[in-house]
């Protein structure tokens, strides 16, 4: 296989270089983030009053960690660090867990993110020639510019669709000869059902890819994904703090996400103990943004649960990959004393075949105890009256799930199209429970 490289040199730079770059480029940020109240008293607290004082990356371990706390505390301006004139944008993230947070960037910063995007696209072996349909919600949410500008880089005719009114998204596709997608895999799954029920045919497209990021998915949808909408789906990983989409890929390989760290420095840490952890072990991804004057970013734990590869990827990028996200710390439910990732439940019914394409994970109480249903729709193969079949599919997922979870979850079957679909990220799971309990 051939690679595509968008930038043959900084994607493959040996490892030291790669290192001595990452120094440069922190003592740079450093000298940004000293000019905020809040990083002069982090840092001079780790012994750095002058960017000089970095010395190596090592120096890095000595700042504490930002979290998104210290973000909202700091709303709107405290974490600009340049004369607001210099500032030409600002986004702010999706606000999943709470209140959302907001970042600056000067020409240069988003001139910077363009491009990590662009290699992004650009490795996935897209060019000038796509078509390329960004069904992504675009104003503050950063997916949505940030893939735009990415894809014109590119040198892709690119179509701000944005999200929702599938019977408008399949006239452009038809219309346009779209070739490539940008969606959330919740929203590709719908997109799929919709076809269907549209009457849309396959053959009538020209699609050849996907990226599909902005929330956990399993390898089992991706690959659901891939063969019922007969695409290549390629994972793609980002988040506000970090500029948003652009900072790990998946290269045409497909296994496992470079993270681009000429702009981030990544660590993976206990999130408990916040120790860091050996590389392969699973814990929470922390990370440095390199590339960004407006906003410095420090050690920021995003709360995503994430792993590094070991072994380097055959591409020949010298870029770190980390595992697909499988969710985040505070996603865990506590479901009569057993810890439970909405991702668990997820990756054993989308392989179930007869499984439609969306589900439900309701939490309640039920006396004393916590009660799971898992809803989810069934696939077009499967008839609603006919009560046999259905049984037993029922309990068929009722079996893999405890099996999975060792929690026996009562299932419920639903039509195709009769669960909520959010335009955005999905919203997988409700906890009706009372809070103060
Ligand atoms: P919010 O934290 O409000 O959702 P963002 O809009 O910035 O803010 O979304 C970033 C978050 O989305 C990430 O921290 C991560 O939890 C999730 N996310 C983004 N891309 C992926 C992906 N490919 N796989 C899993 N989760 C993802
Ligand atoms: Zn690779």
């Amino acid at each position: 296989m051939i690679y595509q490289y968008w930038d043959e040199k900084m994607e493959t730079l040996p490892r030291p270089e790669l290192e001595a770059y990452q120094l440069r480029q922190l003592k740079a940020v450093v000298s940004y983030a000293l000019k905020t109240p809040f990083y002069r008293e982090r840092l001079g607290g780790a012994g750095i009053r002058r960017a000089d004082d970095v010395k190596s990356l090592e120096d890095l371990k000595r700042v504490p960690f930002t979290t998104k706390h210290d973000l909202r505390d700091g709303f709107p301006y405290g974490f600009l660090s340049i004369p607001q004139e210099e500032v030409v944008r600002l986004h702010a993230s999706s606000g999943t867990t709470g209140a959302p947070t907001t970042i600056y960037f000067n020409k240069e910063d988003i001139a910077r993110w363009t491009n990590f995007v662009a290699r992004c696209i650009y490795g996935t072996g897209c060019n000038r020639a796509d078509v390329f349909q960004n069904m992504i919600s675009y104003g503050l949410f950063t997916g949505g510019l940030g893939f735009h500008q990415g894809g014109e880089a590119v040198g892709m005719l690119v179509i701000p669709s944005g999200t929702g009114n599938t019977s408008r998204q399949f006239r452009l596709m038809r219309d346009f000869g779209v070739t490539v997608l940008h969606a959330t895999p919740s929203f590709l799954l719908y997109l799929e059902s919709m076809m269907r029920e549209e009457g849309v045919l396959r053959e009538s497209l020209k699609l050849k890819k996907a990226f599909a990021g902005a929330e956990p998915y399993s390898e089992d949808t991706r690959r659901r994904i891939e063969e019922l909408l007969k695409i290549d789906v390629y994972n793609s990983y980002g988040l506000s703090e970090m500029n948003g989409p652009g900072v790990a890929f998946e290269c045409q390989r497909k296994d496992g996400l470079h993270l681009w760290e000429d702009g981030y420095i990544p660590e993976i840490v206990d999130p408990d103990s916040l120790e860091p952890l050996p590389d392969g072990e699973i814990g929470e991804l922390v990370l440095t943004c390199l590339c960004r004057e407006a906003s410095p970013m420090l050690r920021y734990r995003t709360r995503d649960l994430s792993a590094f590869y070991t072994e380097p990827c055959a591409c020949g990028r010298t870029h770190r990959r980390i595992r697909r996200i499988t969710g985040r710390t505070d996603d865990m439910l506590i479901i009569n004393g057993v810890n439970v990732f909405p991702s668990q439940i997820e990756e054993v019914i989308m392989a179930i075949k007869e499984v439609g394409n969306n589900y439900l994970i309701v939490v309640e109480k039920e006396g004393v105890l916590d009660r799971l249903t898992v809803k989810t729709e069934v696939g077009p193969s499967i008839f609603m009256d006919d009560a046999r079949p259905l049984n037993a599919l029922k309990e068929r997922i009722r079996k893999t799930i405890q099996a999975s979870i060792t929690i026996n979850p009562r299932v419920e079957l639903h039509q195709p199209g009769a669960l909520p679909v959010s335009e955005g990220k999905a919203k997988r799971v409700q906890d009706d429970r009372p809070r103060d309990v």
